[in-house]
C-alpha cells in the first residue's frame, strides 16, 4: 500500500531523516519497519506564523513496487534524414521546440544570431565592466536567449499552462538539481544554467538536428504567402516550415515583419522599475525573524495593486540576486534580475510595473503595430541619455522616489555597471510614474517596513513581455497569412510571464 501524507518539519530539522520517518509513520499509522522507503513530492515554506517547511510525502511499504518514470530522452528519435524544421532562436522557446521535433520525428535546424553559452561570458563582461553592448550577445541573445543568464525561476501562476512537470524532467535529464521536481518554487540560478542548455545543444546534434551560431535572420523569401527561404548574415537556408522563436527584444525581426507586410499588431505590456532592497528587511518581513536560519531559501514577496483599471505588480523578483543590464542595443538601459543558484548575495530585487495599454502608446503619439515597441524604445533611450553614455543605470532611493526628490546619495546596490542619483519622475512617463508612486505607497501601508530609504528604485524595467504579437491561428499554430511560419514562445506575444502574480487587492 502507498500513502500520501503532509508532514510539517522546523527548519533545523530539514535534513534529520529519522525525525522525518517517524512523523511519516506517525501520520501514516502504520510501524516503521513496515516502511521500505519513502519520496518527497513537494516541498514549500509556509512562513505565515514562524516559518516552517511542509512536505508531501509518498511512503512505500515492504510489499510495495516503486515504478521509476522513464527517462524523455528516450522518446527522441534519430532524425538525420527526416523532414527538416527551421527554427530562429536558440532560446527556451527554440530549444524546446527542437527537442519536440525530435520527439515527432523532424530534423531541427536552429539558427542563432548570437553565440554558444560559453562564449557569450566574454560579451556580458563588456556590458558589465566597460558599457558596451553587442546587439548580436547580451544578457538576452546568444544561446539559450534570455533564459540562460536568467534567474531560472521555474514557477507560474499562469493558468494557461501545459505540461510544466515534463519541462522539468528535461532540465533534470540535463543537468538541474532534481530538487526542482519538488520544490513549490523551483529556482535553478544563473551559474547552473549555461551547462544545461549547453547539454540540450549536445542532445539536439546528438539525435541529428542542428544548431548554427553567428547567423543572424535579416530576411524571408516568400512566394505566394508560402514561405520559402529564410536568408541569415551567413546566407540563405532552404525552408518549408519555420518556427520563429526570436524572443521579445528582437526588434529587428518586429520591423522585417512589418516592413514585408506580414500581419503583426500592437500588444499591451508592463514598464516600471526594479526595486532593490537588503535582503534581511525582507527576510524580516517575511519570517518575522532578525536573522534567517541557513535551511530557509532567501525570502521572496509579491505584490499587485489595480489602480484606475491599471495593474501595478512585482515581477520576476529575486531574492539574493543581482540586478543585470539586459539591453539588447547601444543607446538605451534596460534592467532586469537574476540570481545565483544559492541566492546568497546580501540584496533581494523585483521589478515593479505599470500595465501599459496600446491605447496608452496611441495617447502618447505612437501608431501603428509598433506603437507600444516604440514607446518602450524611447523610454529606454530616455534611460541611457539621462547618464554618460555607460550602461550605469539612473536611481533614486524608494522614499525619495515617492516624494519626487533627488537622493543625495545611495546605498550600495548589486548592479555592477553602477547607478547615478536622478529623478525618475522625469524620465517615465508620467501617467506611469504617478501610478507606480501610488501603488508603493499602498504596498506600504500592507508592509510599512517595505518603503524605505535603504531600498532603492533603478530604471528601466521594460522588457516584461512582448510589445507586438504575431498572430498565429489557435488551431495549426500558424501565422493566418503566411504558409509554413510558425510564431512560438515570449516575442510572439502568447507566453504569459512566468511569475506575474494574481492581484493581492484592488484599490
Ligand atoms: C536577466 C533575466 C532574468 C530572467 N529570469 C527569469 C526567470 O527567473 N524565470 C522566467 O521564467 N523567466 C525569466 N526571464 C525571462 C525568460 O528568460 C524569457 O521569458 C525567455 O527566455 C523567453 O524565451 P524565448 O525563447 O521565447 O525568447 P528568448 O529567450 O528571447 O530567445 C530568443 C532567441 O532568438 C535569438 N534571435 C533573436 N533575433 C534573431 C535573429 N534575427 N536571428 C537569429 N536569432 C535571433 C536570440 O539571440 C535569442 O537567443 C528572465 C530574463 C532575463 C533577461
Amino acid at each position: 500500500m502507498i500513502y500520501q501524507v503532509e508532514v510539517t518539519l522546523d527548519p533545523q530539522d530539514l535534513y534529520d531523516a529519522d525525525l522525518l520517518k517517524r512523523k511519516i509513520c506517525s501520520k501514516a499509522g502504520i510501524d516503521l519497519s513496515t516502511v521500505a522507503s519513502y519520496h518527497i513530492e513537494r516541498r514549500s515554506v509556509d512562513a505565515r506564523k514562524r516559518p516552517t517547511y511542509l512536505l508531501l510525502v509518498s511512503v512505500y511499504t515492504k510489499s510495495d513496487k516503486r515504478i521509476s518514470e522513464p527517462l524523455i530522452r528516450d522518446t527522441y528519435n534519430r532524425v538525420e534524414n527526416a523532414e527538416e524544421i527551421l527554427i530562429i532562436g536558440a532560446g527556451p522557446a527554440g530549444y524546446f521546440a527542437a527537442l519536440k521535433c525530435l520527439e515527432l520525428g523532424y530534423r531541427p535546424i536552429v539558427i542563432e544570431r548570437g553565440k554558444d553559452a560559453r562564449s557569450r561570458r566574454r560579451d556580458l563582461r563588456a556590458i558589465q565592466q566597460f558599457g558596451i553592448v553587442n546587439p548580436d550577445s547580451n544578457y538576452c541573445f546568444g544561446e539559450g536567449g534570455a533564459g540562460t543568464y536568467s534567474d531560472g525561476k521555474l514557477y507560474t501562476r499562469s493558468k494557461k499552462r501545459g505540461n510544466v512537470k515534463s519541462i522539468l524532467r528535461v532540465l533534470v535529464e540535463h543537468g538541474a538539481d532534481p530538487d526542482i521536481l519538488v520544490d513549490a518554487h523551483p529556482h535553478i540560478g544563473s551559474n547552473r544554467l549555461p551547462d544545461i542548455i549547453t547539454a540540450i545543444r549536445q542532445t539536439i546534434e546528438d539525435f541529428g538536428g542542428q544548431v548554427l551560431f553567428n547567423h543572424r535572420v535579416t530576411d524571408f523569401e516568400i512566394q505566394q504567402h508560402q514561405i520559402k527561404k529564410v536568408i541569415t548574415s551567413q546566407g540563405s537556408l532552404t525552408a518549408r516550415k519555420v518556427i520563429l522563436a526570436t524572443g521579445h527584444s528582437a526588434r529587428d525581426i518586429y520591423y522585417l515583419l512589418e516592413q514585408k507586410e506580414i500581419l503583426i499588431e500592437a500588444k499591451d505590456f508592463a514598464l516600471g522599475v526594479r526595486v532593490e532592497h537588503p535582503q534581511s528587511l525582507i527576510d524580516k518581513i517575511q519570517y518575522g525573524q532578525q536573522s534567517r536560519h541557513q535551511n530557509l531559501p532567501a525570502s521572496a514577496y509579491r505584490l499587485a495593486c489595480t489602480l484606475n483599471h491599471r495593474g501595478v505588480f512585482s515581477f520576476c523578483m529575486c531574492p539574493g540576486g543581482l540586478i543585470v543590464p539586459a539591453a539588447t542595443a547601444p543607446g538605451e538601459i534596460v534592467v532586469n534580475g537574476m540570481s545565483l543558484s544559492r541566492r546568497d548575495s546580501p540584496f533581494a530585487n523585483s521589478g515593479m510595473v505599470a500595465s501599459v495599454g496600446v491605447g496608452d502608446a496611441l495617447k502618447h503619439g505612437y501608431k501603428g503595430s509598433m506603437a507600444c515597441l516604440q514607446f518602450q524604445q524611447k523610454v529606454e533611450q530616455r534611460m541611457f541619455e539621462s547618464g554618460d553614455g555607460s550602461q550605469k543605470a539612473p536611481a533614486q532611493r524608494l522614499k525619495d522616489f515617492i516624494n519626487s526628490i533627488n537622493s543625495k546619495e545611495l546605498p550600495p546596490t548589486s548592479y555592477i555597471p553602477g547607478i547615478f542619483s536622478q529623478r525618475l519622475d522625469q524620465l517615465l512617463p508620467r501617467d506611469i510614474y504617478e501610478h507606480l508612486k501610488r501603488a508603493f505607497v499602498f504596498f506600504g501601508e500592507k508592509m510599512p517596513e517595505f518603503i524605505t530609504n535603504d531600498a532603492i528604485v533603478v530604471g528601466v524595467e521594460s522588457r516584461t513581455s512582448a510589445p507586438v504579437r504575431i498572430p498565429r491561428d489557435s488551431t495549426t499554430m500558424m501565422h493566418p497569412k503566411i504558409i509554413g511560419l510558425y510564431p512560438c514562445g515570449e516575442g510572439a506575444g502568447y507566453a504569459g510571464e512566468l511569475s506575474q502574480p494574481r492581484s493581492m487587492a484592488n484599490k
